[in-house]
Parts: C-alpha cells; structure tokens; sequence
C-alpha cells in the first residue's frame, strides 16, 4: 500500500530519504517542507565515508558525486609562520577509507542540491517533474504520487492516532499524513514536539565546542592541502582550497564561556560573526585575513557542536532522521553517512514491512541504532587536541606529527581509529529494490 509522507527539512537527508521513498515504490507521495525559501547551499567540505559509499553508489549517484568531488591533496599543521609539521595524504583506497582527508569530499551544497534533484526525477523515465507552486500544492496535489518541496514552511502542531498524523502548518494549511519524517537538523523541532521541548533539547548534548564556516578569496599560498593552525587558547583554524574557486575557512573555538555560548547559539548570523572576531582578534598566521574574510562572507554558518542522544528515534507514526535523531557532530566525519544509513534502514524497513508504519518504525529504532553508537564514537582526544590551550602543547602535536608523516605511521594510527567502521556491513534490504550500479 502507497504511503503519503511528510518530511522536514529540506537539507541532506529529507530528499535523500524522499528519493528512496520514491524508488522503492512510485506510488509513495511525499512532501518535504523545509522553513528556508529554498535549498540551503552554504556549509563546505563534508565527507561521505563508510555506508555512505556503497548507499550512494545504490542509489546510482556515485558518478555524479565524483564529478564533484573536492581534490584535496591531504592535510599538513602550520605554525603561525606557516611552517609545515606533518603532511598527510589520502587513503587512495577508493572505499571511503579514513584518513584526515576522506576521499569523497563534496561540496555540502552540491550534495544537497544533487540529492534534491535526484529526489524530483521520475524513477521509470529519469525525466524531472516540473514543481508546482507553493500555492499549487493544495491537499489534492498532496494526495498524488511523487515527490513535491514547500518552501518557506513549517510544521507547527503533530497530532498522532492509530491510523495517521494531523499536522498543521506555519501558513494556516492542515494536512494529514500516513507517516511524519523529522529530518529537520540538529535543532530539531520535530523532536521537540514528539518529545516535549524542554526534553527534546536536552537531547542535544554539547561538546562546548563553536564552528563558523565560510569561504574567502584564495590566494596562492593557501594550496592544495588543508592547513590546520592553533594559536591556542582552545583555539583552532582550518584552511582547505585544493581545487575549489574559493578558500573554505573554519573556525573553531573550545569553551565553556556562557558568554560565548550565548554569543553563537541559535543566534543571528552578525551576533555570531562579532562573536567569532572577538575571540579570533589579533591572532598569528592570516588571523586578519580570515576576519576580514568573515566580515565580507556571503555564505557565513555557525553552530554549537553536540551529539544528539534521543532514547528512541520512532514514536508511532513519527520517526526522527539524520542529525535531528542522532547528529554526530561535524569532528566525527560521520553525520552525513550516518543520516544516509538512517534513510535507507528506514526506507528499507518501510519496504519490508509494507502497510504496517508502525512496526517498521519500531523495527528502525532497534536496527539502526547500532550504526548511531558506531558513528558517533568521538577519536581520542578529540575535540581537545583540535583546539589546545597552549602554544607549548602545540609544539609537542607538531613534532608527533612530524615524526607519523616521517615514519608514515598514519596509514596504521586510522585503521585503528574508530572511524573505521570496516566491520559493519550496511543492512540490506532486497524488498527495496534499490541497486544502482555507477
Ligand atoms: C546550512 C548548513 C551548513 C552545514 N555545514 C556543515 C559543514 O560545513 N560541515 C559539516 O560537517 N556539517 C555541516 N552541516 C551539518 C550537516 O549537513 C549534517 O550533519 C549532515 O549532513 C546530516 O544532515 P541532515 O539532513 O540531518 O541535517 P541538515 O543538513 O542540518 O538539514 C536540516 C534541514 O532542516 C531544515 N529545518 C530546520 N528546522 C526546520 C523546521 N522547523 N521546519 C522545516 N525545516 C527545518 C534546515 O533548514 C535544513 O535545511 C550543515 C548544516 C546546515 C543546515
């Protein structure tokens, strides 16, 4: 029996999840709001490792993710002269491997508009559906098959029975769904409403760690490897432009400072930037540039970094999804796979237990959950050895790292790293009837 979804959010996983909706039967109906006018291009390198691969390339999208891939030659640390210490390269296995540099580094916004339009194409004809209107997309357009996005909304109430879900809408609409999907971001207020607020955000457990991303004008220094620089003070500033227009600049800052937290989180984007400079004022290197930078960015984004810990990820006839469930926060490497392994398993249980929600969200809960302790396994030392607190401390990590690079014992210290998730295959699910081959 066809299911008539409603997904939140409209960021990697919703249309991830909507396409495999889609694939597994064609009479699905699926609707993702998402509260932004359309989708969300900013956010830079983030890597698909692991499941992420193989889903990927099942999904046939492997071609055109390699067509995007970011080449990066590796990853070296400098100091505040811009003296190399340790030089890394990639894993060069074609697997997704782990190294510092994973090799499928994408453009988070090319893989959030190639998931979106992979979600538009009609799965018999390859053709895109023409999108209607937000104004088109009435109840009856609601009822067909097919995968539609309404932008600029979203949910305000859930109300479960039985037999369906009653939502309603930021625009007045109301609208009734066999099964509502909460892909809608670490924040989530999915979760909160499923949970109740007060609890849904303290599921949300913060590693006192803040990140700004955004891109500046390169120059012809900043190269093909990331650079990674510590000025200390819980400080840390990544640089990445290998073959890209523009450099990516990170900034990260370590701290329990309420003062800061108040500063970043869920705060507007000129709050969060003089609260960045404040922090990065008069430090070495190109400290000036990257606040120069910041100041001009177009495509500026910052948050608190957390993990999410939620009991359940199902509730009935609502499951959660993606970082919304079980964020594993951007130093892991892993939130992109582990939401995309979210969306297959519950695709795939969705698929196996057909007509009976239900059962397939309780069975979601139970089978994904061990990919979600996997992924979010946090590497030693980190977030600390990422942002140390004294200049005296840095030098120690740059000569260990000069030493790993020389004796090229990296390739060693990764396959031990808990990123190396080689022993856990992805579930399958036949009844998905989801095999792309590129
Ligand atoms: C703008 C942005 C930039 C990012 N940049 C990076 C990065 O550089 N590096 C990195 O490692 N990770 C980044 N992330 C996080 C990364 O995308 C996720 O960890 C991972 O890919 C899993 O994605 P997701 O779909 O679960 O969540 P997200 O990618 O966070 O997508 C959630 C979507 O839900 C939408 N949404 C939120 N609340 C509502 C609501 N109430 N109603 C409707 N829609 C809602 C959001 O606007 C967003 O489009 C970024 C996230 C965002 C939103």
């Amino acid at each position: 029996m066809p299911l008539k979804v409603l997904i939140v959010g409209a960021g990697i996983c919703g249309p991830a999840m909507a396409l495999m909706l889609r694939r597994s039967d064609p009479e699905n109906s699926v609707t993702i709001v998402e509260r932004y006018p359309g989708i969300r291009h900013n956010g830079l390198q983030i890597d698909l490792r692991a499941w992420g691969v193989p889903i990927m390339k099942r999904l046939g999208l492997m071609d055109v993710v390699r067509e995007k891939v970011v080449h990066e030659a590796g990853f070296t640390f400098v100091d505040a002269k811009g003296g190399r210490h340790g030089v890394f390269g990639t894993s060069g296995t074609n697997t997704g491997a782990q190294s510092f540099t994973s090799e499928f580094e994408i453009m988070r916004g090319d893989l959030a508009q190639l998931l979106y339009e992979a979600s538009l194409k009609d799965p018999k004809t390859g053709i895109p559906d023409a999108q209607p209107t937000a104004e088109q997309i009435d109840a009856a357009a609601e009822d067909k098959p097919g995968v539609r996005y309404r932008f600029g909304i979203t949910p305000k109430t859930l109300a479960q029975d039985d037999d369906g879900v009653d939502v309603t809408f930021s625009d007045g609409t109301e609208r009734r769904y066999d099964l509502v999907i909460g892909a809608d971001g670490q924040w989530s207020r999915t979760r909160r409403m499923l949970f109740g607020e007060e609890a849904g955000l303290a599921m949300l457990k913060p590693l006192n760690l803040y990140i700004a991303y955004y891109t500046i004008p390169t120059i012809p220094s900043d190269g093909q490897y990331a650079q990674f620089y510590m000025p200390g003070g819980g400080r840390g500033i990544a640089i990445r432009a290998a073959d890209r227009p523009e450099t990516q600049v990170y900034l990260m800052v370590r701290t329990d400072s309420e003062e800061v937290r108040r500063g970043i989180e869920r705060q507007s984007v000129e709050t969060q930037i003089d609260t960045f400079a404040k922090i990065f004022q008069g430090v070495e290197w190109q400290g000036e540039r990257f606040i120069e930078g910041m100041r001009k960015a177009t495509d500026f984004y910052a948050d608190a970094i957390g993990q999410v810990k939620a009991p359940h990820v199902a509730k009935g006839r609502v499951a959660l999804l993606g970082d919304a469930a079980y964020c594993a926060a951007p130093i892991t490497g892993m939130g992109t796979t582990v939401s995309l392994l979210g969306a297959w398993t519950l695709a795939g249980e969705l698929a196996r237990h057909k007509g009976d929600v239900k059962i397939a969200l309780e069975a979601y809960d139970v089978n994904v959950r061990p990919y979600i302790d996997e992924a979010q396994k946090l590497a030693p030392g980190v977030p600390w050895l990422m942002t140390l607190d004294t200049q005296w401390g840095v030098k120690v990590l740059h000569f260990v790292m000069s030493m790993i690079a020389f004796f090229k014992i990296d390739k060693l210290i990764f396959a031990l790293m808990p990123e190396d998730k080689a022993g856990m295959a992805m579930p399958e699910y036949p009844e998905l009837k989801i095999d792309g081959t590129s």
